[in-house]
C-alpha cells in the first residue's frame, strides 16, 4: 500500500481534526490542530467551500488516515459492510475497529496504530494463544489478545504498560494489565468511536 510519509500533524490539519497518529503527542497540548486548527501550507486559513463530491471524498480519507488503512483494503471493508445485516456506515467502523492492530493500540499496547501494526506483524501478539502477525485479521467477542510471554520484554511494550493506562480502555474491551492481556467483550458502538466522520458520507462516496 502507498502510505503518505510526510509530516503526519499535516494530515490532520489538513483534515481539520484529530487523527491520533502520533500516540502521547496527541493527548497533550502539543497537538498541532489543538494549537494551529487550521490547514496547513501558506493558503490554509483559507478554507475553500467543497463540493457534495469533495466533502464526500474527505470523510472517507480521513477514516483512512485514521486506521491506516490503504485504498484497496478500505474498499473491500465497504464491500463486507455492505453485505452484512445493518447500517452499512456502521458496520464500517465496527469492521474497521476489530482490526488486530487497532485493538492492540485501543488496549495500550501500542501509543499509536502505527506502532500498534509494527507491534502485530513483527510477531509480539497472539490471540487465542497463537501468535497472529496479520495487522488486518479481524477479532471478535471473546477473543483473547495477548502480548507474547518471549515478548513481555520488548521495551517498546514495557514502557507502554508501565505508563499505564493515558487512553481509557473502551468498553467493549477488557484489559488485564499485569498479564499484558486483553478480551473483546462484544463488538464496539457507533458512540464509543472517537473519530468525527459522517460515515453515511463514505457510504454516498462508494454506492455512486
Ligand atoms: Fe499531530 Fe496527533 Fe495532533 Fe494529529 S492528533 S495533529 S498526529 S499530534
Amino acid at each position: 500500500m502507498a502510505r503518505y510519509n510526510g509530516e503526519q500533524c499535516r494530515i490532520c490539519r489538513r483534515e481539520g481534526c484529530k487523527l491520533f497518529l502520533k500516540g502521547d503527542r496527541c493527548y497533550s497540548d502539543k497537538c498541532s490542530v489543538t494549537r494551529r486548527n487550521y490547514g496547513p501550507g501558506d493558503h490554509g486559513q483559507k478554507r475553500s467551500k467543497l463540493s457534495e463530491y469533495g466533502t464526500q471524498l474527505r470523510e472517507k480519507q480521513k477514516t483512512r488516515y485514521f486506521y491506516g488503512v490503504g485504498e484497496k483494503q478500505f474498499r473491500k471493508y465497504f464491500e463486507m459492510a455492505s453485505n452484512k445485516k445493518g447500517i452499512t456506515g456502521n458496520n464500517l467502523l465496527q469492521i474497521l475497529e476489530s482490526r488486530l492492530d487497532n485493538v492492540v493500540y485501543r488496549l495500550g499496547f501500542g501509543v499509536s496504530r502505527a506502532q500498534a501494526r509494527q507491534l502485530v506483524t513483527h510477531g509480539n501478539i497472539e490471540v487465542n494463544g497463537k501468535k497472529v502477525n496479520i495487522a488486518s485479521y479481524l477479532v471478535k467477542p471473546s477473543d483473547i489478545i495477548s502480548v507474547r510471554e518471549t515478548k513481555k520484554d520488548n521495551p517498546v511494550i514495557k514502557e507502554n504498560a508501565q505508563k499505564g493506562a493515558t487512553r481509557p480502555i473502551p468498553e467493549w474491551l477488557e484489559l488485564d494489565s499485569e498479564k499484558l492481556s486483553g478480551k473483546v467483550i462484544r463488538y464496539v458502538n457507533r458512540d464509543e468511536i472517537d473519530l468525527a466522520v459522517e460515515e453515511h458520507l463514505i457510504v454516498e462516496l462508494y454506492s455512486k
